[in-house]
């Protein structure tokens, strides 16, 4: 058996076979950082998680990168209401969403480029792009890539250009060349950010930024990008018409991936939409496995269902697994060999089942079904007397396996233990702060930090985390 991704380019599952072997380049969407990150935005990052640790665990060396927007409408328009500077509100968040990845327990990407920091890449790119006559420039300064000189537009999301045309219901603008045309520099306007370009100053439009810190960061050539199914259309239909016509490369990305998106009842959990759970919210209820056991308990293709129901499931299926990881009875008289030669066997069965279920498309629903079935034989082997000698080969497996998934089973009485503890130091701490014995408050934090424990203050109180 050999890895199966599905291709969103071609439709279908393919033998995965990086360019250059046992490497993968891999890009993925990431967020624009504008304000809090909810759980839509932890879903995308989480299902990237695993896929990167599928790929190590069998032996890949993958070159994880994830772009942050700092430059955008949404920033500039946010920044105004607020009345700070769109670069201090993206620095802002881009912070907090650093402490959002290390708290959900993600791998941390390679690189994380930001628009601002490539310019000059971002200008290169569509500089080469006018130069081969696939973009244009008006006379304000605004440039703009010219969808018929790519005639295979559309082949990501399965659109012609007459579709897309038919689909503009607002009036075009008429000083496009043609309506599908879309922007890859906006001339600068009075209180908004801008840099110098050789046709005039002015800020990257949106989807340009991915094409150029690909570029900068992993090449002409990409193996995996990656994204939720929102951004087939326009955003990476858009990309591969840059990228390719730029580098005269095709194809641009070997395998497409894309995540369906995070559901409230009918509707995507999104900002527009007012359904959104934030991470921070969801995190002051609910450890970060428990997250991401809801993101593993359904394909991640599929839309996945956010309510009080998913989320009690993924508690509880937590929970199952963890118990596989409970110790034996210290009385326990032991197995004979024969019962306990076959708990090794079953192990070894699991990691197989587990294996073949990862290898399918990332199927993690059964991956995790291998678990639960190893757990029961766990559980079984326990209660027929197993000591902890016999127990432990298989509770290694088990672990091995979680690990891949990113979740951690080692039993947690340790963590769960000091919370209390942690919080009433800070509720003394902010007390102290309060009357303004900055001396002692301080001493609470550095001695905290000494242990590992470290104190964040925000606008919403302090926050502590491990490490
Ligand atoms: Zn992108």
């Amino acid at each position: 058996m050999a890895l199966q991704v599905y291709n969103t380019l071609t439709r279908k599952k393919e033998l995965f076979e990086p360019r250059e072997p046992g490497i993968v380049r891999m890009y993925v969407c990431g967020p624009t950082v504008y304000d809090k990150a909810h759980l839509g935005h932890a879903m995308s990052v989480v299902v990237y998680d695993v896929i990167r640790r599928y790929l190590e665990y069998r032996g890949y060396t993958v070159r994880h990168v994830m772009n942050y927007t700092d430059v955008d409408d949404k920033i500039i328009r946010r920044a105004r209401e607020l009345g700070v500077s769109p670069m201090d509100l993206a620095e802002h968040y881009i912070q907090e969403f650093e402490r959002h990845m290390r708290e959900l327990g993600l791998m941390q990407p390679h690189v994380k480029p930001r628009v601002s920091q490539e310019i000059p890449w971002i200008i290169r790119v569509v500089e080469g792009l006018i130069e081969k006559g696939h973009a244009y420039v008006l006379e304000n300064g605004d440039v703009y890539f010219h969808v018929p000189s790519k005639p295979d537009y559309g082949k990501l999301s399965g659109r012609s250009l007459d579709e897309l045309v038919e689909g503009y219901r607002i009036e075009p603008d008429p000083r496009k060349k043609h309506p599908a045309d879309f922007a890859l520099w906006k001339a600068a306007k009075p209180g908004e950010p801008s840099w110098d370009a050789p046709w005039g100053p002015g800020r990257p439009g949106w989807h340009i930024e991915c094409s150029a810190m690909n570029l900068h960061h992993l090449g002409e050539q990409l193996d995996i990008h990656g994204g939720g199914q929102d951004l087939i259309f326009p955003h990476h239909e858009n990309e591969i018409a840059q990228s390719e016509s730029y580098t005269g490369r095709a194809p641009f990305v070997r395998y497409w991936l894309h995540n369906g998106l995070l559901m409230v009842g009918e509707s995507k959990m999104a900002k527009s939409e007012k359904n959104f759970v934030t991470i921070d919210d969801f995190l002051k209820e609910h450890e970060a496995d428990v997250f991401r056991m809801m993101v593993l308990q359904s394909h991640y293709r599929r839309p996945l269902a956010f309510s009080d129901a998913t989320v009690q499931q993924a508690e509880a299926a937590l929970a199952r697994l963890r118990g596989g990881m409970k110790p034996a009875n210290p009385q326990a008289p032991g197995l004979d060999a024969g019962p306990a030669a076959e708990l090794q066997h079953q192990a070894q069965e699991a990691r197989q089942a587990f294996i073949a279920a990862m290898d399918d498309d990332f199927n993690t629903p059964e991956a995790l079904a291998a678990l639960f079935t190893l757990v029961r034989h766990i559980n079984k082997a326990r209660e027929a007397g197993a000591t902890d000698a016999q127990l432990q080969p298989a509770q290694e497996v088990l672990l091995e396996l979680g690990g891949v998934l990113g979740l951690d089973l080692l039993p947690k009485t340790g963590a769960v233990d000091v919370q209390p503890f942690i919080q009433l130091l800070l509720e003394v701490r902010e007390e102290l702060r309060k009357q303004r014995l900055w001396p002692l408050a301080d001493r609470i934090r550095d001695r905290l930090a000494e242990l590992g424990v470290r104190v964040e203050d925000t606008p919403a109180g302090p926050r502590w985390y491990l490490g």
